[in-house]
């Protein structure tokens, strides 16, 4: 699938340091609606109730004026949620904005960034787009993250957790031990999928100024399309976060996207509701794959990592595409065995799961 920017179309204009950038290849988006759609980690459950409500004929009414450059209402709601002050708060358009912000922010040209391989694949790029010194470190044979080769680091450290697309959450001692061996240099915690079953490390800004903890309404919070993430420090690295805002897209949430997060942050019924329900559907699912013989990683994310031996990952991901089962294929070492599979409700994984029989006996 070609997708923006993938082919190696260039103009005689283009910046000559982007001509080898090689994009992000986002999970695809298809167009026909009769899919089950397990392929980019979307929360299954629409929006919250109180989104439909504030998203209103009034609110679209007002679309001809500017956002609040501020996003005050959204930067209030998140700052109580977590108990943190205003000012420790960032706003984004969607996490991979704020990453965007903190590259831009925090990495010197040639200074070296650590994160994990594999892992979300936008370190890379945006590592690429900013010009620094990547460094990628492998997780080990399980495909685990080995707390000890970020320890003691000479450049920024960037880790999601959980880790994608394992799904495996590192305990937040052992990311404080990180932090601590890391006096500094900055740690970036993405927590995309840690309100899934692990442990936020929200309660260390406090503690350590060189600490940044990104989140995002794209999964727990049903607001992928909203385009909404946001960033969690002290108050020093929110301000720089936001100087760079400021300097590149003051209004980058719309005024839409910024009402529409307000109210699902401020809904934390529905949030607990649909997470505790996707966490249950999600371990029906393990206990299931692994009835047929898949190798589940222990996830504490939206998704599930798995393989099986007697199925090639590529013939199950092709097979599942043809029974309109849309999930995510890596292709590439050391994951060429592994699918990724998103969580999504039980009928949908009591769909995947009888596909997933046909399959295997047929082969
Ligand atoms: N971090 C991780 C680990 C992700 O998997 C994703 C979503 N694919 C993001 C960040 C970006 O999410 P968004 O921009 O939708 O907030």
């Amino acid at each position: 699938m070609a997708t923006a920017g993938s082919d190696n179309i260039m103009s005689r204009f283009l910046n000559r340091k982007y001509e080898t950038l090689e994009p992000y290849t986002p999970g695809e988006q298809p167009k026909v609606l009769d899919l089950i759609k397990l392929n980019t980690n979307e929360n299954p459950y629409g929006p919250s109730p109180e989104v439909l409500k504030v998203i209103n004929e009034e609110e679209v009414g007002r679309l001809q004026l500017y956002s609040d450059p501020e996003a005050a209402e959204l930067v209030e709601a998140i700052a109580e949620n977590f108990g943190v002050s205003r000012e420790q708060v960032a706003v984004g358009n969607g996490s991979d904005e704020i990453l965007a912000f903190c590259f831009m922010a925090f990495q010197p040209e040639n200074g070296k960034v650590y994160f994990p391989d594999p892992s979300y694949g936008f370190y890379k790029v945006y590592g690429d787009v900013f010009k620094a010194d990547r460094h990628p470190v492998p997780l080990n044979g399980n495909l685990e993250i080995v707390p000890e080769d970020y320890k003691n680091l000479d450049g920024t450290i960037i880790i999601a957790n959980p880790n994608a697309p394992t799904g495996i959450a590192l305990e937040t001692g052992v990311i404080e031990e990180i932090i601590k061996s890391n006096p500094d240099n900055l740690v970036i915690i993405d927590e995309a999928y840690v309100d899934f079953g692990a442990k936020s490390c929200v309660p260390f800004i406090d503690k350590y100024d060189n600490i940044l903890v990104i989140q995002t309404f794209s999964k727990s919070r049903s607001l992928a399309g909203s385009r909404v993430g946001f960033a969690l420090g002290n108050k020093e690295l929110i301000a720089d976060i936001n100087r760079i805002k400021f300097s590149f897209n003051p209004y980058n949430l719309d005024r839409l996207a910024i009402r529409a997060a307000a109210a699902a942050m401020r809904d934390d019924a529905y949030f607990q509701m649909t997470r505790r329900q996707i966490m249950e559907t999600r371990e029906y699912t393990v206990r299931e794959m692994e009835a047929l013989g898949f190798e589940v990683l222990p996830s504490k994310a939206n998704f599930i990592f798995a393989r099986n031996s007697r199925i090639a990952g590529k013939d199950y991901f092709e097979g599942l595409r043809e029974k309109n089962i849309l999930v995510r294929y890596f292709g590439k070492k050391p994951i060429e065995d592994y699918v990724r599979i998103t969580i999504g409700k039980r009928e949908d994984m009591e769909a995947l799961l009888s596909a997933t029989k046909e399959l295997l006996e047929r082969q």
